[in-house]
């Protein structure tokens, strides 16, 4: 199994095509190191015992033991394991563990490239298979590209003022196809060794050009990696686990950017947009189970800070405080038994890849996204003020006289050390007032899709003339 040295030695081997605040960098660039320390998580975590039985796994096409964040989920087990590790090991780096997008672009290709080369009979499925092979051989890091600019929302693609505000084929030629547009938001792309892309909507019959799916090395010709990172509050006294650990987005451009045949797994040829919005949704489907995993671990997260803040300000016992952790907990539960359900329920499709329930999915996605900022208003209640307005380390690890004032003045419960309500109190500032707790937070609502698209998801399964019936024969009105 490759180690996470290997990994980062790889990394910064990778062509500079970087971009941060007005400069190009290399991979190693001390901006990029804590979402790097992330994904280091992913290749440490194999030998852990704790972590050993979720995250190996054995390969269906090589039937080598591989890291499940590069599997094709077979099993109802399989979706129940990806859903717990991904759960657990959030807890470790305090937030997104990045790899999800990876293993959901593949599984999506895989069902979607299968039907696409029966269809078209280009072979899509066989060249899926090849790169599954190498992904699952190097154990490679990847992304997924797929949201689009848009341009104006009320505009379909084909529809707006430019058409590369939805990335499209501009040109095909014998030996490959020739892409122009961008993807915004994408996590860890410059830290990924390789990126899919995929179409982000449904796609109409004016709109082959736009059903592209392709996965190329992050440092390909033609890609500009334009990147913001985030990391929380390095600490020069006493670093903290979570401190160590960072996040980075990227605009990835695609500037008329050749990508061989054999990379390519829907090629906007002629009718293929149906292939397109099918690989969207079904992205999007996976993204959102991956969802039912990392959000119950970004809910215990917040519910440890709130517990533990309460206790050491001395009101844990009280009614109020015990019905806010309540809240919490049943809202990561009841996200997490969503996640279980659509596990439970998956179906599996004639390539033998599973597919969770998207009910299921949806529903426990949705509530996730809408409690979101409800648990950060739990989290500033129970802590009061001291998140915002916590003083500097500098001046308080002081050792002459400011030093001991404050570690005198921040004390709460008489055996609870000074020091430790200051770092309990560093951890929930970066949830409550950093930059990256604003990115999660907003991850938190729009990452997978916005509200408005599980609505959408929700509605169009759901038999709501079903339940209408019942409100007719109870209500005693004749159904014509
Ligand atoms: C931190 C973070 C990480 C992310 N990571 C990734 C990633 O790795 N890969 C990736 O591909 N994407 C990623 N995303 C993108 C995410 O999926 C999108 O943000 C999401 O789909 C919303 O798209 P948008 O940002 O363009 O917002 P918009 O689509 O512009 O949404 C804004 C509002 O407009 C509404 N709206 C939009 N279109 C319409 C319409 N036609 N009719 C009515 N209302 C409309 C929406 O419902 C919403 O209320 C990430 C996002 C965040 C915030």
């Amino acid at each position: 199994m490759k180690t996470s040295d290997q990994y980062k030695e790889q990394l910064y081997q990778m062509k500079p095509n970087v971009y941060i605040n007005g400069e190009q960098v290399a991979r190693d660039d001390s901006r990029l190191a804590g979402a790097i320390n992330v994904l280091c998580k992913t290749f440490d975590c194999v030998d852990d015992p704790e972590f050993k039985e979720l995250i190996l796994v054995k390969s269906h096409l090589t039937k080598k033991t591989i890291n499940r964040f590069t599997h094709i989920h077979q099993s109802v087990d399989d979706l129940l394991k990806k859903q717990d590790l991904t759960r657990e090991i959030c807890h470790f780096t305090g937030g997104c563990i990045f790899r999800c997008m990876g293993v959901d672009a593949l599984n999506a290709l895989s069902v979607i490239t299968a039907r696409a080369e029966m269809m078209t009979e280009r072979p899509y499925n066989q060249r899926f298979l090849k790169l599954l092979q190498d992904w699952q051989d190097n154990d490679t890091v990847g992304c997924c590209a797929q949201t689009d600019p848009k341009g104006d929302r009320s505009l379909r693609p084909h529809q707006q003022a430019d058409p590369d505000l939805y990335l499209r084929v501009v040109e095909h030629k014998e030996d490959g196809i020739v892409v122009r547009g961008a993807k915004h938001h994408i996590t860890a792309a410059s830290v990924a060794e390789e990126i899919i892309v995929t179409p982000t909507r449904f796609l109409t019959s004016e709109e082959d050009e736009y059903a592209v799916a392709f996965a190329i090395p992050a440092d390909w010709e033609g890609v500009y990696l334009v990147t913001r990172a985030e990391s929380k509050r390095q600490s020069e006294f006493d670093p903290y686990p979570a401190g160590y650990f960072g996040d980075v987005e990227t605009t990835v451009v695609f500037d008329d950017t050749f990508i061989p045949n054999e990379r390519v797994f829907l090629g906007g040829y002629e009718g293929e947009h149906q292939f397109g919005g099918w690989l969207a949704l079904l992205f999007a489907l996976y993204h959102r189970h991956s969802y039912t995993g990392c959000k119950p671990s970004s809910t215990d997260i917040i519910l440890g800070y709130s517990a533990l803040v309460s206790e050491y300000n001395g009101i844990e016992e009280k009614k109020h405080v015990q019905s806010k952790l309540a809240d919490l907990i049943s809202v990561a539960e009841l996200v997490y038994a969503s996640g279980i359900a659509a596990a439970y329920k998956a179906t599996k499709d004639e390539c033998g890849t599973m597919i969770p329930d998207p009910m299921f999915c949806n529903v426990g996605r949705k509530h996730a996204g809408k409690n979101y900022y409800h648990e950060l208003d739990t989290l500033a209640d129970l802590s009061g003020g001291l998140p915002a307005t916590l003083p500097f380390e500098k001046d308080f690890f002081d050792e002459e006289k400011i030093g001991p004032l404050l570690q005198k003045y921040i004390k709460r419960k008489a055996d609870v050390p000074a020091e430790d309500v200051y770092k309990l109190y560093r951890s929930i500032s970066d949830a409550l007032c950093s930059s990256i707790g604003g990115v999660f937070a907003v991850a938190g609502v729009h990452g997978g899709g916005s509200p408005v698209m599980e609505d959408i998801a929700i509605l169009k399964q759901y038999d709501v003339d079903a339940r209408k019936k019942i409100a007719k024969y109870l209500s005693g009105i004749k159904d014509t």
